[in-house]
C-alpha cells in the first residue's frame, strides 16, 4: 500500500481517536492518526482534552486539593493534626502537568507499539474519502482511506458577553493552569466542570460563587442524589446560587464584575477570576470539505447512526462530535466498536447503561435511568435506598454523608438504575454497570455476597431495601 493510503484515517487523538486507532491497527488495519492539539509547552501531544485539559489533569488537582482540604477538615477527627499546613503551588500544578505528560507520552509509545501512523496538524475530509493535512508549519499532503473516522471531539462554549482573555475570564484549561489560588472565584455553570474545578479552588482556599442559570441543582442526575450533594456543598462553603442568571462581566483593574439577575432582582459579583462552564459544543468546524455528503445537526454535532455511521460508504464519527453524553469512556467504547465493525466483526454499545462520575467530595455516580425519567415516562418502579451513615466502613473513614438508590421495574424487578453520592462511588458505580449489562434485577444485587466491612454493603442494603428488607435501617 502506498505511503499515504490508510485502511483507517482518524482524525483526533482524543480518548474516542486514540482508542479507535489503536484497535484498528491490533486487527491489522494499516492506520493513521491526526491531531491537532499542542501542549502547554506548544508541541505536540496526543491525548485530546481528556489527557491533555480535561479528566486527568482535573483528577490530579481534585486529588491533591482533597489531601489538602483532609489535613484541616478530616483528620482532625482522627485526632490528627498538623500545623500550619501550606501548599506549594508550583508543586501542586507541576504534579498535574507531570502526570499528563506521562499519559499523552504513554500514547505516542502505545502508537509506536501497535505501528499507527501519527500525523500532526489539522485534518480535513475531502470527497472520496481523502483527508487533507496541514501541518503546523502550514505544509499540505493528501491521505487516503478505505474509511475515515470524525473524532474531532468538543471545545468550551464562550458566552458572548464573558470571552475568554486566559487571564480573567477563564475556560477548563484555564482554571487548570493558576498560578496562584485566587481569592475570589466566579462560576458560571453549576455543571460538571463548575463543580469538580469549584471544589479544587474552594480547596485551596478560594472564595467560590457558582451561579447557575436552571432553578434545579443538577438537574439531570437524581434529585434525591441531587439534593444530598447539595447539602454536602453546601458545609464545604462552596456559594451556588440557582436561576442565576447572569448578564454582564466586565474587567475591570483587577477583578471581573459580573451582573446576574434572580428571582430577587438584580445582583453584582466581584470576583478575581471568572471560570465560565456552560457545556461544551461539537469540534466540527472546517473538518468537512466540498460535498462529502457528512452531515451535522442543529449543535454542530456530526449526524450518525447507532453504530456511528455517518450514512457516507467509509465515514464514520465518534466522541464529542457526535450525540450522546460527552465522556471520555463513552468515545472510547464508541472507537472500539467502529474498529471492530470496519474489521468485520460484532460491535455494539448499550447507552443506557454509561456510568456518569463526578469527582467532587462526596462523589456522585449514576447509571441508567432516574427516578423523575421514570416517573416522566410512566414506567411503574420501585426503589431502595441506603445511607453511607449507617455503613462501618465509610463511619470509620469518617466519611459518612451520602447514599446509594436503587431504581427496580416494579414488576419485573429488573434494575432500572443506580445513583450514588459517597466515598468512592466512582468505582462502586461499575457493581450496577456490570448488574445492569446482564439484564440483573435488583434481588441478583440483594443476592451477591459483598465483603464486609466495605462500602459496597450501601449497594447491597439498597438493593434489599427496593423489597423492604434491608438489615440495618428501619425499613
Ligand atoms: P477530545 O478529547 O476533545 O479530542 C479531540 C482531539 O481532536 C483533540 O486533540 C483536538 O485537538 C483534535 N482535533 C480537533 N479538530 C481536529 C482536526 N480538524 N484535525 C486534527 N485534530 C483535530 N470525561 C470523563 O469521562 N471523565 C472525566 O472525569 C472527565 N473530566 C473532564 C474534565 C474537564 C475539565 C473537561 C473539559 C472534560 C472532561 N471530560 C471527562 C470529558 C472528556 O474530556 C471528553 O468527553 C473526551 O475528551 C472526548 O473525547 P474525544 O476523543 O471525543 O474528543
Ligand atoms: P455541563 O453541561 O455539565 O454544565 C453546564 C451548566 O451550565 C449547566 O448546569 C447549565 O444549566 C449551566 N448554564 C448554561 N448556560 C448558563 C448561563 N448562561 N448561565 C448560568 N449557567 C448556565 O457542562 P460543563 O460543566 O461545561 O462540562 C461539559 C461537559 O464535559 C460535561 O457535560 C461532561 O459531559 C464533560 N465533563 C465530564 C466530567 C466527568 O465525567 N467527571 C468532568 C468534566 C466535564
Amino acid at each position: 500500500m502506498a505511503d499515504n493510503k490508510f485502511d483507517v484515517i482518524v482524525i483526533g487523538a482524543g480518548p474516542a481517536g486514540y482508542v479507535c486507532a489503536i484497535r484498528a491497527a491490533q486487527l491489522g488495519l494499516k492506520t493513521a492518526c491526526i491531531d491537532a492539539f499542542k501542549g502547554k509547552d506548544g508541541k505536540q501531544a496526543l491525548g485530546g482534552t481528556c489527557l491533555n485539559v480535561g479528566c486527568i489533569p482535573s483528577k490530579a488537582l481534585l486529588d491533591s486539593s482533597r489531601q489538602f482540604w483532609n489535613l484541616t477538615h478530616n483528620l482532625p477527627a482522627h485526632g490528627i493534626s498538623v500545623e500550619n499546613a501550606k501548599v506549594d503551588l508550583a508543586t501542586f500544578i507541576g504534579r498535574k502537568d507531570k502526570i499528563v505528560k506521562q499519559f499523552t507520552g504513554g500514547v505516542s509509545l502505545l502508537f509506536k507499539s501497535n505501528k499507527v501512523t501519527p500525523f500532526f496538524g489539522t485534518g480535513k475530509l475531502l470527497k472520496g474519502n481523502q483527508v487533507e493535512v496541514t501541518g503546523f508549519d502550514g505544509s499540505r499532503q493528501t491521505l487516503q482511506g478505505a474509511n475515515v473516522i470524525i473524532a474531532t471531539g468538543s471545545v468550551p462554549i464562550e458566552l458572548p458577553f464573558a470571552k475568554f482573555d486566559g487571564k480573567h475570564i477563564i475556560d477548563n484549561a484555564g482554571a487548570l493552569d493558576l498560578d496562584a489560588v485566587p481569592g475570589r472565584l466566579g462560576v458560571i455553570g453549576a455543571g460538571v466542570i463548575g463543580l469538580e474545578l469549584g471544589s479544587v479552588w474552594k480547596r485551596m482556599g478560594a472564595e467560590v460563587t457558582i451561579l447557575e442559570a436552571l432553578p434545579d441543582f443538577l438537574g439531570t442526575a437524581d434529585q434525591d442524589i441531587a439534593k444530598a450533594a447539595a447539602r454536602e456543598f453546601k458545609k464545604q462553603g462552596l456559594d451556588i446560587h440557582l436561576g442565576a442568571k447572569v448578564t454582564r462581566a466586565e474587567v475591570k483593574k483587577n477583578a471581573v464584575e459580573v451582573t446576574y439577575s434572580d428571582k430577587d432582582g438584580e445582583h453584582k459579583l466581584s470576583v478575581d477570576k471568572l471560570l465560565v462552564a456552560v457545556g461544551r459544543r461539537a469540534c466540527t468546524e472546517g473538518v468537512l470539505g466540498e460535498g462529502t455528503g457528512v452531515r451535522t445537526d442543529e449543535r454542530g454535532r456530526i449526524e450518525v447512526d447507532e453504530h456511528c455511521w455517518t450514512g457516507v460508504d467509509g465515514v464514520w464519527a465518534i466522541g464529542d462530535c457526535v450525540r450522546g453524553p460527552m465522556l471520555a469512556h463513552k468515545g472510547s467504547e464508541e472507537g472500539v466498536m467502529v474498529a471492530e465493525l470496519i474489521a468485520g466483526k460484532a460491535g455494539h454499545i448499550d447507552y443506557g447503561v454509561i456510568p456518569w462520575v463526578i469527582y467532587t467530595e462526596p462523589e456522585i455516580a449514576w447509571t441508567g435511568k432516574t427516578e423523575q425519567q421514570c416517573k416522566a415516562e410512566g414506567t411503574p418502579y420501585k426503589t431502595g435506598s441506603f445511607p453511607f451513615a449507617a455503613n462501618g466502613r465509610a463511619v470509620a473513614m469518617n466519611e459518612p454523608a451520602g447514599l446509594v438508590k436503587v431504581i427496580a421495574h416494579a414488576e419485573t424487578d429488573r434494575i432500572l438504575g443506580v445513583h450514588m453520592c459517597g466515598p468512592v462511588v466512582s468505582e462502586l458505580i461499575a457493581e450496577a454497570v456490570v448488574a445492569m449489562e446482564f439484564k440483573g434485577a435488583s434481588e441478583d444485587l440483594a443476592r451477591i455476597v459483598h465483603a464486609h466491612p466495605t462500602l459496597s454493603e450501601v449497594v447491597h442494603e439498597a438493593a434489599l431495601s427496593v423489597d423492604k428488607r434491608a438489615i440495618h435501617k428501619a425499613n
